[in-house]
């Protein structure tokens, strides 16, 4: 037994320093990521549940290992906040989809949203606003066509959260607050926060034509936004009865595979050209 006990023990260790390897490999990787142009911001369109127009897009990080392939989000944007390389990579993100956003509004779509995920960490940062007014000026990307996408971690602390978004508000930046449900809902913040829209999270869009509970819990979210004059964007949405139910509910918005997966650049470039009903 005791035998036993030492080589479960040595197993483990193993295991342990096999998963340590794997996040020093992938935090080197992530430092030279950047620089090395091995990330691609990605676009999932968003659309009008009953007027089936675009309305704007939401960016998707993609990282492009040389060694490893594709690496999903999940993966490394925790690592990245954990070291911190969430501030520069954040900045390259915003960057990057606003001088996306600017390109297509200059080529007609004047009123596409761009909607950019901020990481918690990101947000706390002390010249936060100050760089998003930057990247605006830079890029030339009009504040009205810019909405970052919270998450209820952020709105957490809301002594801190509160005057950040005001000042953004006050820029012209709209808020989004993103997996709305998932997370340390306080629905006190909902109306002390400026926010544009809420998110209902893609968990509980997937059994709602099955979950009797499921569907109860949307057409709260949606009557709620509803009453405090949100947007509200269902995401994740894969089937039509899916798509069904969200319009009886009068959901404004919706966001899945139902419509498109994120694509990159130049595919959301034709969506946006052969979608007509823009
Ligand atoms: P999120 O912000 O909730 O993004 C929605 C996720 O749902 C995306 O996963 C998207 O690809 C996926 N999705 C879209 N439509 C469907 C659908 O119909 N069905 C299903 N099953 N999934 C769908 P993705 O791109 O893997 O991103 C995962 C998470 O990583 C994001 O969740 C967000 O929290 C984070 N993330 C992604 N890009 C960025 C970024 O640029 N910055 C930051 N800070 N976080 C990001
Ligand atoms: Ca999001
Ligand atoms: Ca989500
Ligand atoms: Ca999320």
């Amino acid at each position: 037994a005791k035998e036993l006990g030492k080589n479960n023990y040595q197993f483990f260790t193993a295991e342990m320093n096999n998963m340590m390897a794997k996040k020093m490999n992938l935090e080197i990787g992530l430092r030279k990521a950047i620089e090395n142009h091995e990330f691609e911001l990605y676009y999932q369109p968003q659309i009008g549940v009953n007027t089936g127009k675009m309305t704007g897009v939401e960016a998707l990080i993609r990282w492009n290992h040389p060694e490893i392939g594709l690496v999903p989000p999940n993966d490394f944007i925790p690592l990245a906040e954990e070291t911190g390389l969430i501030i520069p990579m954040g900045y390259w993100i915003l960057r990057v989809a606003s001088q996306q956003a600017k390109k297509w509004i200059d080529q007609g779509f004047d009123d596409l949203r761009m909607s950019v995920n901020i990481s918690s960490r990101q947000f706390q940062q002390p010249d936060f606003v100050a760089a998003v007014q930057t990247i605006l000026s830079e890029t030339g990307l009009p504040a009205k066509n810019l909405e970052l996408e919270l998450t209820e971690s952020i709105v957490q602390n809301p002594k801190s959260a509160l005057p950040v978004m005001e000042q953004l508000k006050a820029m012209g930046v709209k808020l989004s607050l993103d997996d709305f449900g998932t997370g340390y809902s306080s629905l006190s913040y909902l109306r002390s926060f400026p926010l544009d829209t809420l998110k209902i999270d893609k968990s509980f869009i997937r059994y709602i034509n099955e979950e009797i509970k499921d569907e109860a819990i949307v057409k709260t979210i949606i009557n709620m936004a509803h009453s405090l004059k949100l947007n509200v964007i269902a995401e994740g949405v894969e089937t039509e009865e899916q798509l069904s139910l969200l319009s009886d509910n009068d959901c404004h918005e919706f966001q899945g595979y139902l419509f498109s997966r994120p694509v990159k650049a130049d595919e959301l470039q034709e969506i946006l050209e052969n979608h007509k009903a823009y």
